[in-house]
């Protein structure tokens, strides 16, 4: 009786394979012999240290110790050039958080207040003429403008009653005002930045 390894029916012993579920029943081969174990290594050439038996001739030394200096030269250059090149990539990318070395460029406000409940506005801007019609006030518009941008800002009282002032603030400061008061009346002032 042979017992099937895999799934334990109980075979004659001519069968080969297992009845029930035809596995092998033959004994398992003898594994494979062991493979040699590889031949020992050499042993290590040592070449500078030990130099060879036979006395190298004196412009064979000479070339030897030329392209060492050279070797050396090339090493030390490229320590020496490598880190100087990138300090300089890094100060050209900073320089380009830099702001410029003279600032043309203000802050420019349009203010339009008063008691006049709303306004329309006309006013310049470096994008050109620009309108805006029955806004309520406080009103006020920023942007950034070059040295010479034309200023230009004028408010029309859309009440019965009440006071307009238009303002042109550079950088916080009112550079220029100018009130009006009445129904309809236009308040408008200018200037170059
Ligand atoms: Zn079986």
């Amino acid at each position: 009786m042979k017992k099937c390894p895999k799934c334990k029916y109980p075979n004659p012993d001519d069968r080969i394979f297992c009845f029930q579920c035809n596995a092998d029943l033959r004994p398992p081969a003898p594994p494979p012999p062991a493979a040699p174990p590889p031949p020992p290594a050499p042993p290590p050439v040592v070449t500078q240290a030990a130099p060879s038996k036979a006395p190298q001739s004196t412009a064979a030394k000479a070339v030897t110790a030329v392209t060492a200096v050279v070797l050396l030269l090339i090493i030390l250059v490229v320590l020496t050039a490598f880190p100087a090149m990138m300090r300089d990539v890094n100060a050209d990318r900073n320089l380009n958080y830099l702001p410029p070395t003279k600032d043309t460029t203000s802050l420019v406000t349009y203010e339009v207040t008063g008691t006049a409940s709303s306004a329309s506005m006309t006013y310049e801007t470096p994008g050109g003429t620009s309108q805006q019609s029955d806004m309520s006030l406080p009103w006020s518009h920023t942007f950034s403008a070059e040295e010479g941008q034309f200023l230009y800002i004028s408010a029309q009282n859309q009440d019965r009653a009440g006071t307009v002032t238009a303002a042109i603030k550079v950088d916080g400061v009112i550079a220029k005002s100018s009130t009006s008061s009445g129904a309809y009346v236009i308040a408008s002032t200018s200037g170059r930045l």
